[in-house]
């Protein structure tokens, strides 16, 4: 399974697999990647979340394979809330990756400006979003599952850079990584019912909610969840042009992309890294 195509270059290296955005790689002082599971992060979800010494001995491939400084990754502790934070400095212990969201608790998305700090973001079926503002030069990495797609994370996101750096919509780009698709985010009435409530005003429902089979005597139902953080990000000024899909489901290409719903629940986790360049 090959991913380049017209948006993503695909990189299948001796050490690690990854793709990226060929748009963004137009800009030579940004650094990013998508990280795909052939390569295992070690990142493991359940009890034991994951053996950090290894994933620290993985993220150190990932970082002199890709130009990251391996001290300045840092990642939220994910609790599939809408916070979004500004981090302005590394925070991190015995020069390793700060993993755990240690100076930025309770948060789903990060934005920065400053040089030389990796954002990074994992997942597995839940959707993540590259944002960068070429004109002030600032970045984020947001993690928007369903719970923070109710939350409109990413909206948060946008105030932020707005409020926090002055940024110009009009300015911002946005990147979808992989994640779960309508095809495959079928969900019961009471998750139906929620993003029912939330987006009905949109006008645009009938895209967002379809009716999908009846299992066992349940009718359940598929979620548009891309087209809404779309949506949420044009009502927030964003362009149509600089919103930039992955367009991968990590159902269909789950032998390429972590998915909790293909894997189960010692599902391994996919990373998203984004920094700007000294
Ligand atoms: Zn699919």
């Amino acid at each position: 399974m090959n991913f380049e195509n017209e948006i993503i270059k695909h990189t299948d290296s001796e050490n690690i697999e990854y793709i990226q955005f060929k748009r963004l790689l137009k800009y030579p002082n940004i650094k990013h990647a998508y990280v795909l599971s052939s390569y295992d992060m070690n990142f493991r979800a359940g009890k034991d979340f994951c053996n950090i010494d290894k994933v620290n001995e993985r993220l150190q491939v990932v970082s002199d394979s890709l130009g990251f400084k391996y001290s300045s990754i840092i990642r939220p502790d994910f609790e599939h809330t809408s916070n979004v934070s500004r981090i302005d400095e590394i925070i991190t212990q015995d020069n390793k990756p700060n993993l755990k969201g240690i100076g930025f608790p309770n948060v789903d998305g990060l934005v920065t400006d400053r040089k030389d700090i990796t954002l990074m973001a994992t997942n597995a079926d839940c959707l993540l979003i590259l944002l960068y503002d070429p004109i002030k030069n600032v970045i984020g990495n947001i993690h928007s599952g369903w719970r923070g797609t109710i939350g409109k994370i990413v909206v948060n996101a946008i105030n932020k850079m707005e409020e926090e750096y002055g940024c110009n919509p009009k300015d911002i780009e946005a990147y979808f990584s992989p994640s779960i698709r309508k095809c495959h985010f079928e969900v019961d009435e009471d998750v139906k019912e929620l993003f029912y409530k939330t987006f009905e005003y949109t006008n645009r429902i009938d895209e967002i909610i379809e009716k999908g089979e009846i299992k066992e005597n349940k009718q359940k139902y598929l979620i548009d969840n891309v087209l809404i953080n779309k949506i949420l990000l044009e009502e927030n000024g964003i362009n149509n042009e600089n919103i930039i899909d992955s367009r991968i489901c990590s159902i269909c290409s789950s032998e390429k992309v972590h998915s909790n719903r293909v894997e189960g629940p010692l599902f391994g986790l996919s990373a998203a890294f984004i920094a700007i360049d000294k």
